[in-house]
């Protein structure tokens, strides 16, 4: 046998472990990704979706993204809304405002909405626990998901006793000597993870996640990003490739890649087989056909944009990030027809668990007003 068949037969030996013992060591972690190859990739795809399939069948699900505010008091280097950008047009929502997304979100059929931003001093516990519990108060039946990054612990108690059930913190990378190169030294790994244990205590469910093929990222970084998300044990995992935005420090690296994002997407199926797992807006600005390929690799999520049209492209965390077509909430037929013609439908619920779809809740409209 040559080598490569060597290689590639051992390589299959470690997706294999993967997928029956949900584990592997940091060095078979890096291997895997330093080592992988079309065919192999194939290889995973294939039972990736096939756990999708069994707990999820072939849903996806949908999250109304509310992106609030591009103030923000942080200055991490990929970020095109980072304090240091003089160029960013700021905006930050109203209350009104935010409660008439999240009606115009509920009558298109969205059952979660995420409130994301940039941290932004003047959303004060008082003012951010407000909205959550007018949000919760209007629209009981819905979660409410914060990404409003790193507060204390008795802000997120605060803010979870309001009514918010979800939260969304990306650790970014693991390492902290990475982690260092990408942000400002007023931020580090161990406090963005302590915020994420502490919201698991509270009571959240908790989604994490990384920047595929930041600057300075190695296959170990990647491989220490697995080890921790085994550990945390997240409902929610979002990665999505890193694109440079030409206001920040980082305006002449190389962007990641499509290719391994949808890698490192069908590794976490195995690691975490009932994750919820977008395929992110990142990914579809980097191909085309981005999510259809993440959710081909095993992806069961996406979060279509219900910001005001007129402030949807001042978000701007990267170049060219798509805020239109498909990626509008408007345009959820558009989305629901590229579903459907990779053989996947979308979800009109919560998303906790198997809900009814959309063509069904149209039906049941249908019925309703007849
Ligand atoms: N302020 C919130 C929300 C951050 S924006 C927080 O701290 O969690 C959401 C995510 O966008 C970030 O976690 C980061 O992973 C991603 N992001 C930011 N800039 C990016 C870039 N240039 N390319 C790709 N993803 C980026």
């Amino acid at each position: 046998m040559s080598a490569l068949h060597t290689d590639t037969a051992d390589l299959k030996n470690l997706i294999d472990r993967l997928e029956t013992g949900r584990f592997l060591t940091r060095e078979e972690w890096t291997r895997l990704i330093r080592g992988r190859t079309p065919d192999l990739e194939e290889y995973l795809f294939e039972k990736a979706r096939a756990i999708r399939i069994r707990h999820y069948g072939h849903g996806v699900f949908i999250r109304g993204l509310i992106e609030f505010t591009n103030y923000c008091a942080n200055d991490c280097y990929y970020c095109g809304i980072r304090r240091s950008n003089p160029h960013a047009e700021r905006y930050r929502l109203t209350k009104e405002q935010i409660l008439a997304c999240c009606g115009h979100g509920y009558e298109l059929g969205f059952r979660t909405f995420v409130l994301q931003g940039g941290e932004d001093g003047w959303f004060t516990d008082e003012r951010m626990t407000d909205i959550v519990s007018s949000i919760r108060t209007g629209w009981p039946d819905c979660a409410i998901t914060l990404s409003i990054g790193e507060r204390s612990y008795k802000s997120y108690q605060r803010l979870y006793e309001a009514g918010a059930n979800r939260y969304l913190l990306r650790h970014e990378t693991y390492d902290a000597v990475h982690y260092a190169k990408l942000h400002p030294p007023s931020l580090s790994s161990s406090s963005r993870q302590q915020c994420l244990w502490n919201l698991k205590e509270i009571g959240y469910q908790v989604g994490t996640g990384f920047m595929v093929g930041s600057p300075y990222q190695t296959p170990e970084n990647l491989a220490d990003d697995m080890m921790f998300l085994k550990e945390l044990n997240p409902q929610m995992v979002g990665i999505g490739p890193f694109i440079p935005h030409h206001d920040t420090p980082f305006a002449d690296k190389e962007a990641g890649t499509a290719e391994l994002t949808i890698f490192m997407l069908g590794l976490i199926r195995l690691l975490l087989p009932k994750v919820l797992l977008p395929a992110t807006t990142a990914l579809g600005t980097i191909s085309p056909d981005g999510r259809e390929k993440g959710i081909l690799a095993g992806a069961n999520v996406v979060m279509p944009n219900l910001s005001p049209p007129q402030v949807r492209e001042k978000y701007l965390l990267y170049d060219n990030k798509l805020c239109t077509g498909d990626e509008a909430a408007e345009s959820l037929r558009d989305l629901e027809a590229r579903m459907r013609k990779i053989g996947y439908h979308i979800e009109v619920s919560r998303g906790d668990s198997l809900n009814v779809s959309l063509a069904q809740t149209e039906s049941k409209n249908r019925n309703e007003i007849h």
